[in-house]
């Protein structure tokens, strides 16, 4: 099993309209870089002291850095919390470090320190190439802003890099939406992951639907829009690996498939939360979750004080569904070897009448010793996952 870490930077100079992300917005003079990555460090050193045999050595074959806005971050910071990772884990030669970034924050000069620093793959929230999109949203960079910083990765070489994208603004036609793809497909990239824009609860552009002040896109519309990505980044030869994450070659995300395999995670910072197995021997238990505040301040005092963390316990058919919610967004889908041998248990059993259902809707294919999500599949995802749930 592979093993993974996420590292939760929670400060954004502006918060999207559409985010239910943890972050918080501060002008560039109030965050507390130095203080939130001491914090940071603290908090890794100590819980490694304090479960030294499920972290110490351990081999790590991604690492990322999410927020939030990392790439605000000074490298010289990102380079110390790599360094304090480096004492205590085990890098595999290929490991795969990404950094999130959002135009605007970035130049050649920071590009390259961050490389310097260690980071080999920047994920670039573009979302979108229309200035009417971006201004409404509270995004923070106009489209030639995004533009030009996918000019400077590609004029730096970044080793990898990922675009991000959002589709189904209120109003936005299908041909604006090709627009921003074809754009997108024309750059030197071999990955991107495109969402539909949700209404979260909590948010700004949840409280305008509310007032009726906007109306979101129809469902039936998004999946159009989704529809005609799959064909257009088809086309441009990129592979939809996952529901919304397209790659040429085998450029996937090393860290995403750490998701969707249900691998080990553990996550530093505020908000951030973690997974890994309980090496069966609790019972039923089958992982231990941690979960850390949202609120940066109250994330400090949680590590200042105790180092401690929230921890939850999942069970075994919890755990059983997650696994399958997971592997059915992958269009590899779901290894039936695996499963039974992570679970003692045989997956054709446990969820026997979602896979007929789903088989017989032609969302799912039983295919050797696969369990497969066909391009149905992946529309009616939600669908399909909720079949699973009657088991
Ligand atoms: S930049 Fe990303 S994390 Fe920050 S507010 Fe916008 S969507 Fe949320």
């Amino acid at each position: 099993m592979k093993n993974h870490i996420y590292i939760h930077f929670p400060y954004c100079l502006y918060k999207c309209h559409y985010c239910d992300f943890n972050s918080h917005a501060r002008s560039p003079q109030d965050i507390p870089y130095q203080k939130y990555t001491e914090t940071l460090i603290k908090e890794i050193d100590t819980q490694i002291k304090q479960e030294p045999h499920r972290l110490e050595n351990k081999t790590i074959h991604s690492i990322y850095f999410g927020g939030g806005t990392p790439s605000l971050m000074p490298a010289t910071f990102v380079f110390n919390i790599l360094n304090t990772l480096e004492r205590h884990f085990t890098f595999t030669n290929k490991i795969e470090i990404t950094l999130e970034a959002n135009p605007g924050t970035l130049n050649k000069d920071k590009l390259n320190a961050f490389k310097e620093a260690g980071i080999n793959r920047i994920s670039m929230g573009i979302q979108s190439l229309n200035d009417n999109y971006l201004k409404r949203f509270g995004r923070i960079h106009s489209a030639q802003e995004a533009k030009d910083a996918i000019t400077l990765l590609q004029e730096v070489a970044f080793p990898k890099w990922s675009v991000d994208l959002i589709f189904g603004f209120p109003n936005q036609t299908n041909n604006e939406w090709k627009s921003d793809l074809s754009y997108i497909l024309k750059t030197d990239t071999n990955h991107f992951s495109c969402y539909a824009l949700t209404n979260e609860p909590g948010t700004h552009y949840t409280q305008q639907i509310k007032r009726g002040q906007i109306l979101p896109t129809p469902d039936d519309q998004l999946t159009d829009m989704l529809k005609l990505t799959y064909e257009l980044s088809d086309k441009a030869g990129f592979t939809a690996y996952e529901i919304s994450n397209f790659a040429k070659g085998l450029n996937y995300s090393e860290h995403n498939l750490g998701y969707w395999h249900y691998e080990n995670f553990w996550g530093w910072g505020a908000g951030a939360w973690g997974q890994s197995d309980a090496n069966n021997n609790q019972g039923n238990i089958f992982l231990l979750r941690t979960h850390n505040a949202d609120d940066p301040h109250e994330y400090q005092q949680q590590i200042e004080l105790t180092g401690t963390r929230y921890t939850e316990e999942v069970d075994y058919p919890t755990a059983m569904f997650e696994y399958v919610m997971m592997g059915l967004r992958l269009k590899s889908g779901i290894s039936i070897p695996e499963f039974n041998s992570r679970f003692n248990q045989g997956i054709l059993n446990v969820f026997e009448s979602g896979i007929k259902f789903s088989i017989e809707k032609g969302w799912l294919e039983h295919s050797g010793d696969r369990l497969m999500p066909t391009f149905e599949g992946f529309i009616f995802n939600n669908a399909m996952v909720s079949s699973f749930i009657q088991d």
